[in-house]
C-alpha cells in the first residue's frame, strides 16, 4: 500500500473548507479546529484524492457513504461535544465522523453492520494517532450495554424511530443527535435526557442520510 501523505495543499485545502463551514453558519471552533485536523483525503479512495476537500459526500464501498464536511460539523456541532465524553457514534462508514469526534478528545465507541466496512477499520489509518477509538461490528439498534451509558450518542444514517435501547444508554444529562425519518428526507434531531430521565426534543434542519437498517450483514 502507498503512503498517503498530507501534504502542505490538502492542508490549504482543507482550510478553505473549514472557511466555507464557517460562513456557513457552523460557530463552534472545536468542531472547526478538529475538522481542521482531519485528513479527508484518508477515508477516500485516492482517486478522488483531488476533490476530497469539496463539502459533499462520497460514495465509499458496501453502497455506504461518507457524509459531507457541513453534515459532520452540523451534527457535532449539536452535539456539545466535551474532552472525555464517552460518545457512541452508529455508523462507523469510513471512520471519518469518529476521528473528528477523537480530534475533539472524546473517547468513541463506534458501530457498523456492514462487514466490509468494519474490516476496513483494522487499516484504520489513525489508529496510531487516535487509540481511544473503538470499533465495534454489530448493529446500533442494539447499542453498547456492556460499555454503556454515554455521554452522548451520534446517529449518522437515517433513523426511522429514535431507538429506545440506545435512549437507555445515554447518561442523565446525556445528548443524542440523530437524523429522523420525516417524509423523504431526515430531520435533524436532538434530544437530551434530564437528569430525571425525561425527554426533551428539539427540532433542526433537514438532510438526506443512507438509512439505519436493522441487523448485521455478512
Ligand atoms: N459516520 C460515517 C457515515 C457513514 S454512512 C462516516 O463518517 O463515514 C452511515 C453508515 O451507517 C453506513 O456505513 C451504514 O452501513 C451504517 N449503518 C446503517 N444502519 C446501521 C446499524 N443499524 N448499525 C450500525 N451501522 C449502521
Amino acid at each position: 500500500m502507498s503512503k498517503i501523505e498530507d501534504t502542505h495543499r490538502h492542508k490549504g485545502l482543507r482550510k478553505k473548507l473549514v472557511d466555507g463551514l464557517r460562513e456557513r453558519g457552523i460557530t463552534d471552533e472545536s468542531v472547526l479546529s478538529a475538522i481542521n485536523t482531519i485528513p479527508r483525503h484518508f477515508f477516500l479512495d485516492t482517486a478522488l484524492d483531488n476533490i476530497a476537500y469539496e463539502d459533499r459526500a462520497f460514495e465509499i464501498e458496501s453502497g455506504q457513504t461518507i457524509s459531507q464536511p457541513y453534515t459532520v460539523a452540523y451534527q457535532t456541532q449539536l452535539l456539545n461535544v466535551k474532552a472525555n465524553d464517552k460518545i457512541l457514534e452508529i455508523g462507523t462508514g469510513s471512520g471519518y465522523q469518529a476521528s473528528v469526534l477523537a480530534a475533539m478528545d472524546a473517547i468513541v465507541y463506534t458501530i457498523e453492520r456492514q462487514k466490509v466496512l468494519f474490516k476496513n477499520t483494522e487499516k484504520f489509518i489513525l489508529k496510531g494517532k487516535y487509540p481511544t477509538v473503538k470499533f465495534f461490528f454489530g448493529d446500533g439498534f442494539e447499542g453498547l450495554p456492556t460499555y454503556a451509558p454515554f455521554d452522548k450518542v451520534i446517529i449518522t444514517c437515517a433513523a426511522p424511530v429514535v431507538p429506545p435501547k440506545l435512549i437507555e444508554q445515554l447518561k442523565p444529562g446525556g445528548i443524542m443527535v440523530l437524523p429522523l425519518n420525516e417524509e423523504d428526507a431526515q430531520r435533524m434531531v436532538r434530544i437530551t435526557k434530564n437528569q430525571d430521565g425525561d425527554i426533551s426534543e428539539e427540532h433542526f434542519d433537514k438532510f438526506s442520510f443512507v438509512p439505519m437498517l436493522s441487523g448485521k450483514s455478512r
